[in-house]
Order: C-alpha cells, then sequence, then structure tokens
C-alpha cells in the first residue's frame, strides 16, 4: 500500500490501526498472509467512519472476531480488516432481571462465566467454544441440541453503509450454524437467561466440558469443525470422513485430525491452500463414496 494512503488512512480512521498484520496470529487455525490494514475502531462513529471510508475509497472490508472459524488465504486479505476489540465492544449492560444487552466484541468464555456467577443459566452449552459473540451470531455457533440463536431476543445490526438498525429474534431466519445475517456487521446482541441454581449451572457445564474433551481435537491449532453435518444423513460429517478412511489424511503440515475426522489440524507452519486441497479431497471422496456434497462449517477468506 501507497504511503500516501496509509497516512490519508491514519488521519481518517480513529482508532488502533496495524499495516500488513500477520492473520497467523490472529486466528485459531495459525494460518494465513497478512491483512493489508488492521483497525481496531474506538467506538462506533469510528466504524460507521471505517466503513464509509472504505465505501467511498472502493477498498474490500471484512469483519473479523476472535478468528476460531475461518481459514485466511496465504497471499491474506486485500483492503480493511475490522476487529471488534477495543473497550467500546466489549460492554455488557443489564437491561432486565434475566437478560442483558451484550457488545459483539465480548468473548463467549467471558460471558458463559459473568451469568455463571450471577445464576442466570443458558449458555453452559457454549464452554469451549472460544469464538466472540458476533461470531457466534453470524454462524449460529452451538452444540448437537442447543444453538446461540436459542437465547437471542434481538440484534443491533449496522449495514454496509453506516446505517444502524435491530432484527428482533422472528425477523432473523437462524438455522444450522446460519444466520443470514453476513452481510451486516453484528453490534450488539440482547440476550435473555433463565434463572438456575449454580450447582445445576456447574454440573452441565462441566458434562458438556468433558463431552468435548473427549471427542474434539484440542491439542493443535485447527477452527472446529470443517463441515457441516448432512441433515438428511443418518451419519455425521465426521463419521462419512472416518467411513472414508481419510482419518489422518496428511498434506504438507495439514492433516484431518486422528482425534475427529471433522477436524483439520495445522502440524506447524501450515498453509491455506493445502488446507484447501485437503477440504476437496475429503469432498471428493464423500461425493464418491456416500454421494454426499458436505457444506463448509469454516469460513474461508481472503
Ligand atoms: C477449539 C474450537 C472449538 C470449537 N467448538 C465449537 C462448537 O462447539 N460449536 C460451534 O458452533 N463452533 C465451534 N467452534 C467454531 C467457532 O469458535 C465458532 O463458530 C465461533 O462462534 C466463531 O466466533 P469468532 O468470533 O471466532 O468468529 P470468526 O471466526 O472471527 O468469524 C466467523 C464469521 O463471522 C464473521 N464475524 C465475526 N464477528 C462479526 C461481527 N461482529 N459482525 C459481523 N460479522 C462478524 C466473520 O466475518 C466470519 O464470517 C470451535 C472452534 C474451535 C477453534
Amino acid at each position: 500500500m501507497k504511503k500516501q494512503l496509509k497516512e490519508y488512512i491514519r488521519s481518517a480512521i480513529k482508532g488502533r490501526i496495524l499495516f500488513d498484520e500477520p492473520m497467523a496470529s490472529r486466528t485459531s487455525f495459525s494460518i494465513g498472509g497478512p491483512a493489508e490494514v488492521w483497525v481496531e475502531p474506538k467506538n462506533v462513529s469510528s466504524l460507521v467512519g471505517t466503513i464509509r471510508f472504505s465505501k467511498k475509497l472502493g477498498i474490500p472490508l471484512t469483519v473479523i472476531g476472535a478468528g476460531s472459524n475461518v481459514l485466511v488465504r496465504d497471499k491474506g486479505l486485500k483492503g480493511i480488516v475490522v476487529s471488534l476489540s477495543s473497550v467500546h465492544f466489549k460492554i455488557i449492560d443489564k437491561t432486565g432481571e434475566q437478560s442483558f444487552r451484550v457488545s459483539s466484541g465480548v468473548k463467549l468464555p467471558k460471558l458463559l462465566k459473568i451469568t455463571r456467577n450471577k445464576g442466570l443459566g443458558g449458555l453452559e452449552f457454549t464452554v469451549g467454544i472460544p469464538g466472540t459473540l458476533g461470531g457466534a451470531i453470524i454462524m449460529n455457533a452451538g452444540g448437537k441440541d442447543k444453538n446461540i440463536s436459542d437465547l437471542v431476543t434481538k440484534v443491533d445490526l449496522m449495514d454496509r453503509t453506516g446505517e444502524l438498525f435491530s432484527l428482533d429474534r422472528r425477523e432473523i431466519n437462524f438455522g444450522y450454524r446460519f444466520s443470514g445475517l453476513d452481510d451486516y456487521v453484528v453490534l450488539g446482541v440482547h440476550l435473555h437467561f433463565q434463572k438456575r441454581p449454580q450447582d445445576l449451572i456447574d454440573r452441565d457445564i462441566s458434562n458438556y466440558s468433558r463431552l468435548k474433551k473427549s471427542f474434539q481435537e484440542l491439542e493443535l491449532p485447527g477452527a472446529g469443525s470443517i463441515f457441516k453435518n448432512p441433515g438428511h444423513f443418518a451419519f455425521s460429517a465426521g463419521r462419512l470422513i472416518e467411513l472414508s478412511g481419510l482419518k489422518g489424511k496428511t498434506i504438507g503440515n495439514i492433516q484431518v485430525s486422528t482425534k475427529h475426522a471433522n477436524f483439520i489440524v495445522n502440524r506447524g507452519g501450515g498453509k491455506a491452500r493445502d488446507v484447501i486441497k485437503l477440504i476437496e479431497l475429503v469432498r471428493r471422496k464423500i461425493k464418491k463414496d456416500h454421494n454426499i456434497d458436505l457444506e463448509l462449517e469454516l469460513k474461508i477468506i481472503g
């Protein structure tokens, strides 16, 4: 990027700005080339400014949360990458006896801890999910029987022109790892919790945690489940991959986890192109063996 444009960006956008920021250090996969411009807007008005600035200059803009469900390509991300990680985007406001408005930059483990300490249940199933609330809403993160959308009453959003608006839960088309909100920036989420004795919350948290530790791949860098489970089929994506003999399949330093076949892990210094090759190989084999088109849960960006 030209020096002049860098200076212009520095003067036009309020917040922390980094150039050529390596995305490998900003994602759970530890993979990805640099973001041309990394911006942490100071507050909502500087976010509006950033969005309008990028639109005016025709610069692409990507929003990222904790980077725990994305694969950034090796060539990196062109344009501006917005991270809602400044203190302004980590506010939690009590809106009722059992409800909160939570800014999108708050991480799920922190929110789980806070609500647990207040004797409010509902988030137990999120234990072990390392994302932000914003990313969790976009993905409708969850487990077998529960999703974050179960707690949502309203979502505060910004469109790509910088306009603010809110949608009630019933106006959002939440589905399995789907929200339909990818075109917007999630600013805050209104959540409703259940009053619950802390010992019951703790019991459920440890049960979920034990279960996840028993089957999830947590030792090596990855991004959780790579494929969605095919809804109409009796077997999960992981089971299908295992049945096709691909557990442990390796390309470069990237491997189908030997613990859970729906996880792909970076064994150190892995490249995005090898993750993509492995994903394509898995998809081809599952199509051939089971006539199923596996759909990605992972978001590939860049
Ligand atoms: C060890 C491990 C375990 C996991 N377990 C689970 C699990 O049990 N269940 C599950 O569902 N997922 C799981 N995941 C995946 C991931 O943690 C979730 O999908 C999480 O909700 C993603 O949040 P994030 O902040 O990291 O989003 P990111 O990965 O940063 O982004 C995900 C998508 O959301 C968009 N986005 C992020 N923030 C915003 C925002 N504020 N506004 C608009 N768009 C935004 C990004 O552009 C991207 O398209 C796991 C991942 C790991 C590494």
